[in-house]
């Protein structure tokens, strides 16, 4: 649930912007309620991750989110730039989004996504320092698994935390994100295009028993068209045998309980006497 913080964090002198701002509060004032009915037709329960900045500014709206039983989760404050963000500041922005959410919603978030999807390698022991569960920001696996927050392999992860993994194949921006000289490709595709794409994902996923994290932003697949491909995606869901729909937090409740070796995702280092070409 981004909403003006995804564009504001890209160009603050877009706060001027009142169309480009209208875009985007749609996913709050239309899209939220539009896909909260959705999920209550399905009886499913869905992972909502709120920026602190949209949760003070549309307070109802994350109270209506966590009263009808969905998930609330952490995603940043400001929907802020994290790359190469230094420890403390990003340590900072995590703090102030928590606080936020408790205020709002009286929310203590278990779960975490980047901005952008952009970890720094510090972040995860940042985010096991505040007791989260889960993140959700990585893309090396179709299963989640338990991460290690120390990188160093000889070392032997002592703390760690549940890695859900996600895929730029299954996020809604890159089908429909489009805000001239803003965000997004410029390309609006068609609902029938994404549904087919993702429902074939879907379908692969099932059949390897891995776990499908589809993400959508409300101020886009909350559109009504997008949000009728996204029901019948659901009901696509809900008549695959065995397929368990539901949050994030459970799905990392139920990893952390297998009891699984922690993995470590060590940092490339450029070798010794590399020679690359910064770019411009
Ligand atoms: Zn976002």
């Amino acid at each position: 649930m981004d909403a003006e913080a995804a564009v504001l964090s890209i160009d603050p002198s877009s706060a001027s912007r009142m169309s480009p701002m209208s875009h985007q509060s749609y996913g709050p004032l239309v899209g939220v309620p539009r896909i909260l009915g959705i999920l209550q037709r399905h009886n499913v329960k869905a992972t909502f991750f709120v920026p602190g900045y949209t949760a003070h500014r549309y307070p109802q709206v994350v109270r209506s989110i966590a009263e009808a039983g969905h998930e609330v989760a952490h995603h940043s404050y400001f929907h802020e730039n994290t790359i190469g963000m230094d420890p403390k500041t990003e340590a900072d922005m995590l703090d102030l989004g928590l606080k936020a959410l408790q205020e709002v919603a009286g929310v203590r978030p278990v779960g975490y996504r980047a901005p952008m999807w952009e970890l720094n390698y510090h972040t995860p022991g940042l985010l096991e320092e505040r007791g989260f569960l889960y993140d959700s920001s990585l893309m090396d696996s179709d299963q989640p698994y338990r991460l290690a927050v120390d990188d160093k392999e000889d070392k032997g992860p002592e703390r760690s935390l549940i890695e859900i993994p996600v895929s730029w194949e299954l996020d809604d921006w890159e089908q429909y994100a489009f805000l001239p000289g803003l965000i997004g490709s410029g390309v609006i595709e068609s609902p029938a295009k994404a549904l087919e794409m993702w429902t074939l994902a879907l379908e692969a996923m099932h059949r390897l028993g891995a776990c499908f994290v589809l993400t959508c932003h409300p101020f886009l697949s909350g559109r009504p068209a997008r949000a009728e491909a996204l029901e019948r995606l659901l009901e696509r869901m809900m008549s695959l045998p065995g397929l368990w729909v539901t949050t994030l937090a459970e799905v990392a409740r139920h990893t952390a309980s297998l009891n699984l070796a922690a993995r470590t995702c060590p940092q490339p280092r450029m070798p010794e006497g590399a020679y690359w070409v910064p770019r411009s």
